[in-house]
Parts: structure tokens; C-alpha cells; sequence
């Protein structure tokens, strides 16, 4: 209903753009022989957009039916969701008055770059092959930053004392390099279409070793908490972030439903659109639970930050730093090997 509304809305606007004799419409979609292999979805047949046309035509088809257009506005409406949130966060919390106010600011930054690069990846990613890399990686580094963005909040605002004392010396440098890696191990298994166990190595393994160590600070305090969810509703958010985040895994790691329904996901039903709604279900439980965390345990974590062992925002540049420059050297690599096989 929503997809074919915008879809009038897109005609409308090009017949009003295109006054004087009537341009032909572009074909939107194409089945699936006519793109190269590196675009194809399992199970998923028809609704690819073609290569090599204008930027336009592919910023054009956000407002056009194809396989891909449910992952792009899955993201874009959270993103624009999440500023709205800043907008709110913007009168009720003083970023430069309080130092202890930043971390908040950068899970916020880092949840809206990771859902704009996601979107951005799933629009513009069917232009040609290179940019189909050069987007995914894009992609990918914006859900390091978002790793260490979760880590960080959950550091300095979820964590007990006790589990504190265990991890302060290692747990930010552990979760930037984490992070870091998983960037580079899925950067690396697309660059290398690495398919099977091995691809799956490079790339979940790091996710699963950062997502253990950023999630255990929240896991620690459900774990030890005397207190009732009315004691403290943040720890009912922190569980939905956590029940959300591995119903996204699920979702992610295997290719469901479409695997039953083979040639019926085309347009809604793909499980990276399960995964999307889930990691955002995910972002958003975990954005309120840190704000209650940042609201109520003001005398628990002024006390445990008072002396820092490390500078988390010269680590939190390092991890952006060190991901954009992987992408980078990676989507250089591509480009070489496209050039030489059209040698
Ligand atoms: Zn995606």
C-alpha cells in the first residue's frame, strides 16, 4: 500500500519534471539473468535493478518496487527516527556541560551511521560491481563504529563495579580492535566471495568474539541485579536489546523464509528484512536503556570514570580511522581486479 503510493508519487514527479513531450519510462527491474552473479539473492529471481545507469535512475527507485527497496526504507525510517531522538536529546541533555554525556552522543551518532550507510549500500550498491564492494564496505564500517559506539555505553553506563574491576584495563582496546576487525573480516570475505566455512570464519567469528565482549557488561548486571524490573526499568530494555539482537543473527546467519518460498520474496519476506527490523528493534531498546542508565546511575558511573585508563574518544577515532582506511585499500583492490579482467 505504502510502496504503491510512493510509486505514484515518484510518476508524478517525473511527468512534472518532464513537461513537453513525454519521456519514456525507464525499466525499473530486471530478472535475475540479466545482472552478473555477484548480484544475485538466493531464492530471489526477479526485481533487480539494472547496472550502469545514471546516479538519478538508482536514487529514483527509492521510490520504485524492487528487491531491494524494503532493506533501504527499513533503515532510512530508523534513521530518521533516530533523529528525531537526537532532536528530543538535544533539549534534555547538556552534551558540552557534561562530560559524562558523551558516550550518549556517540551511540546516537553511531546508530544513525550505520543505518544511513545501510541504506545508502541497499539503494545505490546495484550501480556496477565496483560500487556494489564499495558500498558494502561502507556498510561494513558503519557497524564497527556501531560496535564500539554499544560497547562504549555499555562500559560506561551499564556495567556493575564488580564487573568493572574485572575488565577496565583491556575492554575498550579489546572492543575497537574487534570492531576493526569484523570490518575487516567482512570486508574480506566479500572482496574474496569467499563462500562456505571459511568466508563464514572471517566474517562471523570477529562479530561473535565483539558482540560477547560488548554485550557483557549488560549480561553481567542481568545476571547479578538484586533489583526488580520497577527497582529499574532499564534492565527490561537491556533485555529486549539483547532478545532482539539474537533474533537478528538468526535471521541473518541463515537464509529464511525465502529458502521455503523460493521465487515468492522477490519484493517482502527476505530474511535480511527480518534482520534489518530486528537490529533496529535491537538499536532502539538499547537506546533507551542507556538513557535510563545515563539518567539514574549518574552516582555509580561518576565514580567508576573518575581516572581513565584510556581516552575512549582518541580509541573511538582510532576504530573509524583504521575502518574507512580497510575499506578503502579493499575497494582499491577491487577496482584493480575489474580492471585487469576487462583487459
Ligand atoms: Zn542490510
Amino acid at each position: 500500500m505504502a510502496m504503491a503510493a510512493a510509486q505514484k508519487f515518484s510518476h508524478l514527479l517525473s511527468s512534472l519534471w518532464h513537461i513537453g513531450p513525454r519521456q519514456p519510462e525507464p525499466v525499473f527491474t530486471v530478472d535475475r539473468a540479466q545482472v552478473p552473479p555477484l548480484f544475485w539473492k538466493p531464492y530471489i529471481y526477479a526485481g533487480y535493478r539494472p547496472l550502469h545507469q545514471t546516479w538519478s535512475f538508482y536514487f529514483r527507485t527509492l521510490f520504485q518496487q524492487h528487491n531491494e527497496a524494503v532493506n533501504v526504507w527499513t533503515h532510512l525510517l530508523a534513521a530518521l527516527a533516530l533523529l528525531l531522538r537526537l532532536a528530543v536529546f538535544v533539549r534534555t541533555v547538556d552534551y558540552w556541560g557534561d562530560p559524562h554525556a558523551l558516550p550518549l552522543f556517540i551511540i546516537v551518532l553511531t546508530s544513525f551511521s550505520y543505518l544511513s550507510f545501510s541504506s545508502l549500500a541497499h539503494l545505490l550498491q546495484a550501480k556496477s560491481e565496483f560500487w556494489h564492494y564499495s558500498f558494502f564496505f561502507l556498510d561494513y564500517v558503519g557497524v564497527a563504529m556501531y560496535q564500539f559506539g554499544s560497547a562504549l555505553v555499555h562500559f560506561y553506563y551499564a556495567i556493575e563495579p564488580a564487573w568493572h574491576a574485572q575488565v577496565q584495563a583491556i575492554f575498550l582496546p579489546t572492543a575497537a580492535f574487534l570492531a576493526w576487525l569484523s570490518c575487516t573480516g567482512s570486508c574480506y570475505t566479500k572482496y574474496s566471495q569467499q563462500p562456505g566455512l571459511l568466508g563464514r570464519i572471517c566474517q562471523e567469528v570477529p562479530q561473535v568474539l565483539a558482540y560477547a565482549l560488548d554485550i557483557s557488561p549488560v549480561v553481567h548486571r542481568i545476571l547479578v541485579s538484586p533489583h526488580s524490573a520497577e527497582d529499574d526499568p532499564a534492565l527490561l530494555y537491556h533485555k529486549c536489546q539483547v532478545v532482539f539482537f539474537l533474533l537478528a543473527a538468526a535471521f541473518f546467519s541463515t537464509v529464511m523464509p525465502e529458502r521455503w518460498f523460493p521465487g515468492s520474496c522477490h519484493i517482502f519476506g527476505q530474511g535480511h528484512q527480518v534482520f534489518h527490523v530486528f537490529l533496529v528493534l535491537c538499536t532502539l531498546a538499547q537506546l533507551e536503556a542507556v538513557t535510563l542508565d545515563y539518567e539514574a546511575r549518574r552516582p555509580i558511573y561518576e565514580s567508576l570514570h573518575a581516572s581513565w585508563p584510556h581516552n575512549f574518544f582518541g580509541l573511538f577515532l582510532l576504530t573509524v580511522g583504521s575502518s574507512f582506511l580497510t575499506a578503502f585499500i579493499l575497494s582499491q583492490l577491487v577496482r584493480r581486479r575489474l580492471n585487469q579482467k576487462t583487459k
